[in-house]
């Protein structure tokens, strides 16, 4: 699904995927609170909030990638804000982050630090 607001009230743990690979996999309450990939942030961004009035949504620029012509180095690198040289070179491993959350994406940490403030 690309509903995350539904999986919360049915999942204990979720794996985020794009271009047909896991990007992020955590636990619900440490996902919802500090996405650590920069596709679960932007998703997680576009939904709207009951607490807030009059708010602005976020989208996620571009579009997903034809999946026969896949991005090189780490595919979401077109559509991302974090996006460094790096990112359309290398295809990033799953990094883990400690209480069995992982992210594949070279800044992980800081994504998740930035996520956290
Ligand atoms: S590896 Fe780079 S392009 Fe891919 S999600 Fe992380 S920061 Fe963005």
């Amino acid at each position: 699904t690309h509903d995350l607001g539904v999986v919360a009230g049915v999942a204990d743990r979720i794996a985020v995927m794009y271009a047909g690979r896991i990007v992020e996999h955590a636990d619900v309450r440490s996902l919802y609170r500090a996405p650590a990939h920069p596709y679960t942030k932007g998703l997680l961004e576009s939904i709207p909030r009951l607490d807030v009035r009059g708010q602005e949504l976020a989208t996620i620029k571009g579009l997903p990638p034809n999946l026969m012509r896949i991005p090189s180095g780490c595919p979401f690198h077109p559509r991302c804000p974090y996006v460094q040289q790096v990112c359309v070179d290398v295809v990033p491993h799953s990094l883990v982050l400690g209480d069995g959350r992982t992210s594949e994406c070279h800044f992980a940490q800081e994504v998740l630090d930035d996520s956290a403030r």
